[in-house]
């Protein structure tokens, strides 16, 4: 599938809706769009970005998440469809890849009392970030990541944070630099019409990405990835 995240000043939705259309071949079957700032809204649906997308372009909100689904696990709907969120709606998250091991932990996250709306794999992400959240998002994914086997490029928002935090093993993902504003994307094409100077991140980093700067950690550690100048001709 293709992801996309926005954090800066520009409406956030127009931004993925744009920037998924560009990723449309990874897949197809359904999208969606989350923005935080009015709390979390969400906008999924069974169907093609190109033709349905703009019913996301209304969402308001400078920070957001977006998904153009390939379907692996759960047939394509718009409840299936990306971003999933968690029991009280405060998290969600977009996924790329399969979490081996989520039915073991949908049973026991079950088992704790979450009700799952979703037949994908990826919805237990959503339920991990309310079960670990403690008034910080970059924690609850720290705490989390342990849980995960299985190939992932997540992005993640919460109702009350300015922030995506995004998480990378196995699955390909690229962080833009612009001024004052971030791009996350599974490949470099929708990016690449906002700017040239990129960061490619390493299996295991995880990034925290705000309007103000990124940090990327390895292991819980903070590391520095170089910043690369792509040149590439967009027409
Ligand atoms: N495994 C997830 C799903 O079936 C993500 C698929 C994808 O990468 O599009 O929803």
């Amino acid at each position: 599938c293709g992801i996309v995240g926005y954090i800066g000043r520009r409406n956030a939705a127009s931004v993925i809706v744009g920037g998924l259309k560009k990723l449309e071949y990874r897949g197809y079957d359904s999208f969606g769009v989350a923005t935080t700032g009015s709390g979390v809204q969400v906008v999924k649906k069974k169907g093609r970005i190109s033709e349905c997308g703009h019913l996301a372009e209304n969402l308001t909100g400078n920070c957001g998440i977006g998904h153009t689904r390939w379907a692996t696990h759960g047939v394509p709907d718009d409840i299936n469809a990306h971003p999933h969120t968690d029991c009280s709606g405060d998290f969600a998250i977009v996924h790329n890849g399969i979490i081996e091991n989520y039915m073991d932990i949908r049973r026991s996250l079950e088992s704790e009392g979450h009700v799952f709306k979703s037949d994908t794999d990826s919805e237990v992400i959503a339920h991990l970030i309310e079960k670990f959240y403690e008034g910080d998002l970059l924690s609850a994914v720290f705490r989390l990541l342990p849980s995960l086997d299985g190939a992932y490029a997540f992005l993640a928002v919460a109702k009350d944070e300015n922030r995506i935090v995004a998480a990378r093993n196995s699955s390909p993902l690229v962080i833009g630099i612009g001024d004052d504003e971030y791009f996350a994307s599974s490949d470099m094409t929708p990016v690449l019409e906002y700017t040239q100077k990129m960061i490619f991140p390493e299996d295991g980093d995880v990034m925290d990405i705000s309007a103000g700067g990124i940090s990327v950690y390895s292991d819980k550690k903070p590391v520095v990835r170089p910043e690369e100048l792509v040149e590439w001709d967009i027409d």
